[in-house]
């Protein structure tokens, strides 16, 4: 049986600017072929067993020659494969998707194109620039900078029309001839002083934006070592960029963030650090190890009538015990009398998920918060069950003790992903780094204990953020200093210590 094909459009750069279709088909495909513009953390989102096929470097650096891609998506559908094709911006647009789809209606292959929000629309709109407007460009005109090896495009372009046409000129794979490209449209008769935007890495965390006039162009752009990926764009709507320039007045526009949190973990953190414009780098120091055939767990489960209280301090915590309780064929109305405390507002989140509202959620997010709720409450007759991390802190299970019966079931360990010594490594050797977050004491000894302590010199260039008062300590400890805690022990609070530094400086 014949796979299917899809030519997916990945949108301009910024995670989020794909279609949901476009996702869907990265979620059910069994081979991604892929090249530079679309961003690779699509990847992320792929089926485990998924084939990634690189074919793309930098524009004149084909990994692959075309009719080598063409072929091996062909092939890769005949094998009974869904292929996705995934393209920066629209298939269709410069992408070559037309002679892919061309090739596969040949061999009778079944295939959609999906398209991608592209470059020179939503690449422009995030520089503040919109490709029309009624005072400015009632037409627009989208032309490729890079000719044919066989001459035939440059000879193609009506240099004398774009010149006279009143419209918004983008150039897309211009860089290498933006000599000719200005010199041609001035020669033509298009004004010298016409505004021009070189607009690079548009719509990502490295977007960067130089103007400049048609006259000098190529001087400004060899000045500023402009390199592709980077849109041309000529004409008087670029002016609107001082006012419209939304993007990067994103609090954490430009910043490289790194995020020290296990992978499941650190989603929220990311998502944040995306939204506000920054460039958040996921070193995943930990990964959870769940205790499998938990018997211990079950055999409380089964007897959950007898206690009173019930306490989780993580989200993992949460997850593995409700798993659990499904799995052996109960739901959340066993808990019908038990108290639910939750450490964590996160933690709450995640009990709420699973239909159960939090009784007891103190308001300092730590274990000596829920001891202040707790202490008076409880009495000699209360049975409290913990179920959590080994190696969790001692703190509220010896405090509670004093006050009535505590179980502690252990359901998970940390433990460190030494699989990932080199990658962080490399990670916070790259001098662009301004941030590194650590979000509770266990991350900075885990994180310390992947790189080595012999490594520690490397962060001192880095801002160190801490989450609140233990993790600040704990980092002191290792002799390195904490440059901002923030203010809650919370992913928000974080990030506000970050954003509110910014606004500062
Ligand atoms: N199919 C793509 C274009 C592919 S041609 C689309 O629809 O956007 C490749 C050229 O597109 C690059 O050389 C550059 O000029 C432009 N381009 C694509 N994405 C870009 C980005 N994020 N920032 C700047 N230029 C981009």
């Amino acid at each position: 049986m014949n796979g299917k094909v899809y030519l997916v459009g990945a949108g301009p750069g910024d995670y989020k600017l794909i279609t949901l279709k476009g996702l869907e088909c990265i979620r059910k495909a069994d081979v991604i072929v892929y090249d530079r513009l679309a961003n690779i953390n699509y990847l992320k989102e792929a089926k485990e067993d998924c084939e990634f096929i690189n074919v793309g470097k930098a524009s004149s650096n084909h990994l692959l020659p075309q009719d080598d891609i063409n072929r091996l998506i062909a092939d890769r559908a005949l094998e009974g494969k869904v292929v996705v094709r995934l393209k920066g911006g629209d298939p269709y647009v410069f992408g070559r998707g037309g002679e892919e789809a061309e090739l596969l209606r040949d061999e009778g292959i079944d295939f959609e194109v999906i398209p991608g929000i592209t470059s020179p629309i939503g690449g422009l709109c995030y520089a503040g620039i919109p490709i029309t407007h009624r005072d400015h460009a009632s037409s627009f005109h989208v032309i490729t900078g890079h000719p044919r090896k066989d001459g035939k495009e440059t000879k193609e372009i009506n240099w004398n029309a774009l010149a006279n046409v009143k419209g918004t000129l983008v150039f897309l794979m211009g860089i290498a001839n933006l000599k000719s490209i200005s010199e041609n449209l001035i020669k033509e008769g298009k004004d010298k002083n016409t505004p021009v935007a070189f607009v690079s890495w548009a719509t990502r965390y490295n977007q960067k934006v130089i103007t400049a006039t048609l006259e000098n162009a190529y001087e400004v752009a060899i000045k500023e070592e402009i390199k592709p990926p980077t849109l041309i764009v000529v004409g008087s709507v670029v002016n609107l960029r001082d006012k419209l320039n939304f993007f990067e007045e994103k609090p954490l526009f430009g910043k490289n963030i790194v995020v020290t949190r296990s992978r499941i973990q650190s989603s929220s953190l990311v998502e944040k650090i995306n939204d506000m414009g920054g460039n958040p780098i996921e070193i995943p120091t930990i990964k959870i190890e769940k205790i499998e055939n938990n018997i211990e767990l079950e055999n409380e489960i089964k007897q959950i009538q007898a206690y009173s209280y019930i306490i989780f301090s993580s989200k993992n915590a949460v997850e593995i015990f409700f798993d659990k309780l499904n799995e052996m064929g109960y739901d959340c109305r066993v808990l019908y009398n038990i108290k639910i405390c939750a450490v964590g507002l996160e933690t709450a989140k995640y009990i709420k998920s699973r239909g159960i509202n939090p009784d007891i959620v103190p308001k300092k997010y730590v274990a000596e918060g829920l001891y202040e709720e707790l202490k008076d409450i409880v009495n000699e007759n209360d049975r409290i069950l913990i179920p959590r991390a080994k190696n969790a802190r001692d703190f509220i299970i010896n405090k509670l003790s004093e006050k009535c019966s505590v179980k502690e079931v252990i359901t998970y360990e940390s433990v460190i992903d030494s699989s990932k010594k080199d990658e962080a490594l490399k990670i916070i050797q790259n001098e662009e780094l301004d941030y590194i977050t650590f979000a509770s004491s266990s991350t900075v000894k885990n994180f310390i204990t992947l790189i080595g302590e012999e490594n520690l010199n490397k962060l001192n260039d880095l801002k160190i953020i801490s989450i609140g008062p233990i993790t600040t300590k704990t980092i002191e400890e290792f002799g390195l200093k904490v440059y901002r805690e923030s203010e809650e022990a919370t992913i928000d609070s974080m990030i506000a210590a970050i954003s509110q530094e910014l606004v500062l400086n």
